[in-house]
C-alpha cells in the first residue's frame, strides 16, 4: 500500500515542484472533467525505498464563487482527510507569514501527521526560518530545496516512520 502524502501549504513555496519532484511520472492520474476546476493533482511517486500516492493542492485560478481562502481551506481539508501524513511547506526565504500560520491552524485540528518542510533553502540559506516554524507546532523542519533536489534524505527520514 502506498503512503499517501497531501502537500499543503500558502501558494508559490513550492509544493508543486516538490509533487513533481516526487512523482514518478509528471501525468497524474486524474480524470479530466472539462468545467470541472481541478483543485487537487494526484500522482503515485517514491522516495527511496516508500512508494508514495501524492496529493498536491493546487490551482487557485478560478475564484468563481468562494473566497481565496475558503477554496484554500477546503481542498486543504479534503486533501489532508485523504492523506496519511502531511507534508507543510513554507518558504524558507520568506520565513513564517500570516497566511502559513492559517494553513497551520487548519492543519492542528485535522489528526494526521504533519512532515514541516522549509522549501527553497538551497545552500543552506535562510536558517532563520527554523526557528521560526518552530512557532507553528510541528517541530523541527525539513530544509529541502525541491528545485535543487537538496534535503530528500532528511524527508525520507522523516516520512519514513509513517509508513
Ligand atoms: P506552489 O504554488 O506552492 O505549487 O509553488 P510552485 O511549485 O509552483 O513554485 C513556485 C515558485 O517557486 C516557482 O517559481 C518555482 O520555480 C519556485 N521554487 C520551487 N521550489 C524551489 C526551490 O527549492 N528553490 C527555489 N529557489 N525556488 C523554488
Ligand atoms: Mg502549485
Amino acid at each position: 500500500m502506498p503512503l499517501k502524502i497531501a502537500i499543503v501549504g500558502r501558494p508559490n513555496v513550492g509544493k508543486s515542484t516538490l509533487f513533481n519532484r516526487l512523482a514518478g511520472k509528471k501525468l497524474a492520474i486524474v480524470d479530466d472533467q472539462p468545467g470541472v476546476t481541478r483543485d487537487r493533482r494526484y500522482a503515485t511517486g517514491r522516495i527511496g525505498d516508500i512508494d508514495l500516492e501524492l496529493i498536491d493542492t493546487a490551482g487557485f485560478e478560478d475564484l468563481s464563487d468562494h473566497s481565496l481562502e475558503a477554496r484554500m481551506r477546503l481542498q486543504t481539508e479534503r486533501g489532508i482527510e485523504e492523506a496519511d501524513v502531511a507534508f507543510f511547506v513554507v518558504d524558507a526565504r520568506e520565513g513564517v507569514t500570516p497566511l502559513d500560520r492559517i494553513f497551520a491552524d487548519i492543519l492542528r485540528k485535522k489528526d494526521k501527521p504533519v512532515v514541516m518542510i522549509a522549501n527553497k533553502a538551497e545552500g543552506h540559506q535562510a536558517a532563520a526560518t527554523a526557528e521560526e516554524a518552530r512557532v507553528l507546532g510541528f517541530g523541527e523542519p525539513i530544509h529541502l530545496s525541491a528545485e535543487h533536489g537538496e534535503g530528500m534524505s532528511e524527508l525520507y527520514e522523516a516520512t519514513e516512520k509513517y509508513r
